[in-house]
């Protein structure tokens, strides 16, 4: 039986889990990422059971429980006096319950790990894709460099701004009005955060913020929204001006102030989104990731949900076999679109409920908060196991 051949373009949290899911069903596969240098910065990332319980099944139970926090809790509160509005318990409640814990980390920890877990001579620096093509019984890799690359699928693990999209749908990321400043400060100047580790938001007219540890408790990374009409960039790096930042949040609650002011440099970052497509592949193509249902950060779904695409994928293309690929593509999207379409939907919705002004709807939504405080309200996510879903999901 020929082997089957996957290029997957882009090394990030998507393409590098492929690539690991891969490995582990037998698959060859080579990534192709356009950075000379794989170097994720400055920001933290939270990954919930659903994403944590397939990292250990590839190998980094280990490696994460070195470098990740296991926060207490998610709490919510107001911006100006920090009124408790809702209490999520993690830790070993969380863990136990699901069997997998909720960790938060730094990006450069995690992709660190995703390295050691896949073959380094598979992934291919410098890599730039301009355009795909498909023709006869295989799709083409066209990089900027002049090269081609033949292969059997084409997976699109490029991020919102994805080249292999555009086989599927021809639509454009929208600028959603949004910008977020994203900053790391050391643990010991910010202690009143650490004496109970958590995931902390608070919500405010217009804006709010999450602040939560990583780096095994030696850093706090914050994310605070600040809204803007011409605000375009969109880079981990892009630098941010700390003094605008503190400004927009004047008045807010000491506790956001102190953590704001604690931090030397902030990244500014223009959140985007895209309308959900009912379709995540044609042909010899198909998206994972943000590339396939780019989400508003608000949910703190996206990253997991491409651990999620990535693991389901691999489960496709192996149990079909290279005589299967149509048919694996399309168990694929039928697995994965009802949840990826729900999470979009409900980042983005919370886009419109976190930044309430003091008002009615802002008393029913911490009414509502209050009610539904505890894990129930998050069992059908977190419970979700990719490993299982070719077999349960769609197939009763
Ligand atoms: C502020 C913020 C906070 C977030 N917090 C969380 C969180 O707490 N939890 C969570 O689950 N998610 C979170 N997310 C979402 C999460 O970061 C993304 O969903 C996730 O990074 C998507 O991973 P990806 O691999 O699909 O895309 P990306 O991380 O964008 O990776 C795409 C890769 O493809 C490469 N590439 C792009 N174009 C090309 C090309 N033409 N040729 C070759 N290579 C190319 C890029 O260089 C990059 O390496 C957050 C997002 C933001 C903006």
């Amino acid at each position: 039986m020929p082997q089957l051949r996957v290029a997957v373009v882009g090394a990030g949290i998507a393409g590098l889990v492929l690539a690991a899911a891969l490995r582990r069903a037998g698959i060859d596969c080579h990534v192709y990422e356009q950075a000379p240098h794989l170097t994720e910065v400055g920001a933290g990332v939270q990954l919930a059971p659903n994403a944590t319980r397939l990292l250990h099944r590839l190998g980094l139970r280990d490696r994460l429980r070195a470098v990740a926090v296991a926060p207490g809790a998610i709490e919510m509160r107001r911006f100006d006096d920090a009124t408790l509005l809702q209490r999520t318990p993690l830790g070993d409640v969380c863990h136990r319950r699901f069997g997998a814990p909720y960790y938060t980390v730094h990006r450069a920890d995690l992709q660190a790990g995703l390295l050691s877990v896949v073959a380094a001579d598979r992934v291919h620096l410098g890599a730039r894709l301009v355009a795909v093509t498909q023709g006869g019984d295989e799709a083409r890799l066209h990089l900027a460099d002049g090269a081609t690359v033949a292969a059997d699928l084409v997976v699109g693990a490029d991020g919102i701004h994805s080249v292999v999209r555009e086989q599927i749908v021809t639509d454009a990321p929208r600028y959603s009005g949004q910008t977020i400043y994203r900053g790391l400060v050391p643990a010991h100047r910010v202690p009143f955060l650490l004496a109970d580790p958590a995931v902390r938001l608070w919500f405010g007219p217009d804006k709010h913020v999450v602040s939560y540890p990583v780096s095994a408790g030696r850093q706090v990374s914050f994310g605070a929204t600040v809204p803007a009409a011409d605000w375009r960039e969109e880079s981990w790096t892009a630098r941010g001006d700390p003094a605008a930042l503190a400004a927009a949040y004047a008045g807010w609650h000491p506790d956001v102030t102190r953590l704001i002011a604690a931090a030397d440099r902030v990244s500014r970052w223009a959140l985007h989104d895209r309308d959900g497509i009912n379709r995540l592949g044609a042909g010899r193509v198909v998206v994972i990731g943000d590339a396939a249902h780019p989400m508003l950060p608000f949910q703190a779904q996206g990253a997991n949900q491409a651990v999620e695409d990535a693991v389901v994928l691999a489960r496709c293309l192996a149990e079909a076999g290279p005589a299967g690929l149509a048919a694996a593509v399309r168990r694929y999207e039928e697995v994965r679109l009802p949840r990826v379409t729900e999470l979009q939907r409900r980042s983005r919705a919370n886009a419109r409920t976190f930044h309430l002004g003091d008002g009615d709807a802002q008393r029913r939504r911490d009414t509502a908060a209050q009610l539904t405080s505890g894990l129930d309200q998050h069992e059908w996510l977190f419970a979700y196991d990719a490993d299982h879903a070719t077999t349960t999901v769609g197939s009763s």
